[in-house]
């Protein structure tokens, strides 16, 4: 048996997990004033979920994370104090059993691929920033040191706004097709045309949100729906480039801004059509993600599982 932990910037979860299919779950919200109560946090969610299905082989943890893969340590974090803290190393410490890290976007990408029996997947997670999965072969694709895939990081136009992220770069995917990068648009759009829908959207502290901008785009605004579509064509840009690199079996849009997909992903569908290679485009499936809500943890515990049956680690023995 083995755990799966997925931490996020609001909640920690945990899941026995055989499989793809969680079988003792809890959940908690995020303790982080500081990295150790954040550690603290977890380590009681995790012991809550032992209690009842018993000690597991190994523990897999997805966090928002960038990660130096072989020796589990996190370099920098979104929305969670953890930087440059060794957390394979710690938590392994704490449960006494085999525990690996990961990018959540990876964990969600590898979950994703064993879920529908995939072995070549690329996933992109579109939210306040934009996350990147690749699984080749069944196995997460995170470069020689495990901070790879980093697909919301790819240019899409060399003069194009700077990117959001924590990047030096311009005109990244995540400055076209996340949902600061809509935010952005929307509240550029709503200043330049005082008497548009989108300037009485205009909140106190001076920006459109996304929700409100989704909402106006649904009911038919044009300025809404404008920025919706440059969005599905930069979003279809990067599709047809990660087809022609990857041909991937599926190329899987997920995140919270997947919810607005009705908005954006026939457009983003259309543009990579006209873009990508036909002979490998034709060959991918481009959908949303059927994770669900519990991918991350099923993730992190399909990460586990299969570093137990064949160690995937560079340079470093098991803890
Ligand atoms: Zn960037």
């Amino acid at each position: 048996m083995v755990l799966g932990v997925d931490v996020g910037g609001t909640k920690v979860a945990v899941a026995a997990v055989d499989g793809v299919t969680v079988r003792e779950a809890a959940e908690d919200p995020t303790r982080k004033d500081t990295t150790e109560e954040l550690l603290d946090g977890i380590e009681a969610s995790v012991r809550r979920v032992t209690e009842k299905a018993g000690e597991p082989d190994a523990i897999g943890v997805g966090v928002p994370s960038q990660i130096d893969y072989a020796t589990g340590t996190v370099e920098t974090s979104v929305n969670i104090p953890l930087a440059g803290v060794p957390l394979r190393e710690e938590l392994s410490r704490r449960f006494g059993v085999p525990v690996f890290v990961d990018n959540d976007a990876n964990c969600a990408a590898l979950a994703e691929a064993h879920i529908l029996g995939e072995d070549y997947l690329v996933m992109l997670t579109l939210g306040t920033g934009v996350g990147g999965g690749v699984v080749i072969g069944g196995k997460t694709f995170r470069g020689a040191h495990g901070l790879g895939a980093e697909l919301g990081h790819v240019t899409l136009n060399p003069d194009g706004p700077p990117c959001p992220g924590n990047c030096p770069n311009r005109g990244c995917l995540e400055a076209y097709c996340s949902g600061q990068a809509l935010e952005r648009d929307a509240t550029e759009l709503a200043t330049d045309k005082p008497d548009s829908r989108l300037a009485q959207l205009l909140g106190p502290d001076g920006k459109v949100s996304g929700p409100e901008l989704v909402k106006a785009a649904e009911e038919g605004d044009r300025d809404a729906l404008f920025i919706f579509e440059n969005f599905g064509r930069m979003l279809g840009v990067a599709i047809a480039g990660f087809v022609n690199v990857f041909e991937p079996d599926r190329l899987t849009i997920g995140g919270g801004l997947s919810r607005a997909s009705h908005l954006f992903l026939d457009r983003a569908i259309q543009e990579a059509d006209a873009r990508a290679l036909p002979a490998l485009l034709k060959r991918t499936k481009i959908a949303l993600a059927e994770g669900g809500a519990d991918a991350g943890v099923i993730g992190a515990a399909v990460l586990a599982a299969q570093e137990v049956a064949a160690p995937n680690l560079r340079d470093t023995a098991l803890p």
